[in-house]
């Protein structure tokens, strides 16, 4: 019987199966593309802290990012530069197989083209019946990490319910000249609650994409016939690329034998919909915790419950402020929002940015904004 199997190798089960394969488990990855990074729609940022804290590979990077031009919806825009990099922008397909690479040297085991289907838990373990090239199979393991991101059916077979509510991310690659920094555009014409990006990569390639609760391809196509980007548009294959990314979390991530990480289990900031530090994050205790109750030899609903207390323990706060952000700027008109982007150039928001933005933990900043003008500036209608 195998110790654990991960489902789902993107880089959240990659890391989870090198956690544990580290620890001298026995670990299976069922992954149901042919290749890692196949169906991967994903603009790639990813903070500094993770690379420092987590150790990870650095061979995918294609650009940093610095500086960032934000853009109001009458044109008006404001160019935010902490002076060193925030973030690096990785070719996410990429450090996925490096994720990936990693956990093999750590002697973790993949099997590609395996779409697992259905999850029944037993007394002495877990089996996943799983759709392979030969046919449909079972595969056995005393326990089983779901890591599939946003949206597999069979999480709740196991009582773990559903995340429901989400937004659409959507995204295509083009040719696009005089791109130097990361552009961000807002405004309810463009991403009506939310924003949309530009990220360039190398050689004017760039990645543009915007998140949107509906519509989102029909609004992505417009920004790309649209006057800020048209006349800069090189090449583009016509490909947009839309994925569903959970705003909240499952009500619980753990039952007996069972773990539920990354996207699955809507470790996401709601902020920018960014999943993936936060996710590595939870597979971090998530390791743990499977770890003690391997040495325990106890895999009860009781004992995996301590990953779920660690986890919101710390990235709750954080999502919860994420979610009042959300709900005040959805509510925001555009000449409000154009107003908020004059003044923080003439006002005193960008020196509180400097003092508290951090990329990966927004709380200390939306908690600083709404006690300064923000909550009380967004009642004034403009
Ligand atoms: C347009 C867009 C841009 C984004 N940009 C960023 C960004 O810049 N930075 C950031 O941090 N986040 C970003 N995100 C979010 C980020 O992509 C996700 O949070 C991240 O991919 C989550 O990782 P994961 O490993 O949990 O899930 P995934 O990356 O979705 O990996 C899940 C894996 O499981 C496999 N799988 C699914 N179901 C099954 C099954 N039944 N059987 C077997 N295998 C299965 C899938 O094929 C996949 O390989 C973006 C999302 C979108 C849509």
């Amino acid at each position: 019987m195998i110790d654990v199997i991960v489902v789902g190798a993107g880089c959240v089960g990659s890391h989870m199966a090198r956690l544990l394969a580290e620890k001298d488990l026995d670990v299976l990855v069922l992954e149901k593309d042919r290749a890692i990074g196949d169906s991967v729609n994903c603009s790639g940022i990813i903070g500094v802290e993770a690379f420092s804290k987590l150790n990870l590979p650095v061979g995918s990077i294609q650009n940093h990012l610095q500086k960032i031009k934000v853009f109001g919806p009458s044109g008006e825009s404001i160019v935010y530069d902490p002076k060193e990099p925030w973030a690096h922008i990785v070719n996410r397909a990429s450090f996925d197989c490096e994720m990936a690479e990693k956990a093999g040297k750590n002697g973790a085991t993949y099997r590609m083209e395996s779409w697992v289907e259905d999850i029944e838990v037993d007394d002495d373990g877990v089996s996943l019946t799983t759709q392979c090239e030969d046919g449909l199979r079972t595969f056995r393991a005393k326990t089983c990490v779901l890591a599939t991101g946003y949206g597999a059916k069979f999480i709740r077979k196991v009582g773990l319910g559903n995340i429901h509510n989400c937004i659409q991310g959507v995204q295509v690659e083009a040719v696009v000249q005089d791109v130097e920094d990361v552009e961000i555009y807002l405004g309810n014409k463009i991403a009506p609650g939310s924003f949309a990006w530009v990220v360039p990569i190398g050689n004017e390639r760039c990645k543009i994409g915007l998140l949107a609760k509906e519509r989102g391809g029909e609004l992505l196509r417009e920004l790309l016939k649209g006057p800020y980007l048209a006349p800069r548009m090189q090449d583009w294959d016509g490909t947009v690329k839309g994925s569903l990314i959970p705003m909240g979390t499952l009500s619980k991530t753990f039952a007996e034998r069972v773990l539920v990480v990354g996207e699955a289990a809507g470790q996401v900031k709601i902020t920018t919909a960014g999943g993936i530090y936060y996710g590595l994050l939870c597979a971090e205790i998530a390791a743990e915790v499977l770890g003690r109750s391997f040495q325990e030899n106890n895999f009860s609903a009781e004992t995996l419950a301590a990953y779920d207390t660690e986890w919101r323990k710390i990235l709750e706060p954080e999502l919860n402020a994420g979610m009042v952000l959300r709900k005040i700027y959805s509510k925001m008109s555009d000449g409000q929002v154009d107003a908020l982007i004059k003044l923080a150039k003439y006002d005193g928001i960008v020196p509180l940015v400097n003092k508290v933005f951090h990329f990966d933990w927004h709380a200390p900043l939306i908690s600083a904004l709404l006690k300064n003008q923000l909550k009380s500036w967004v009642k004034t209608p403009v």
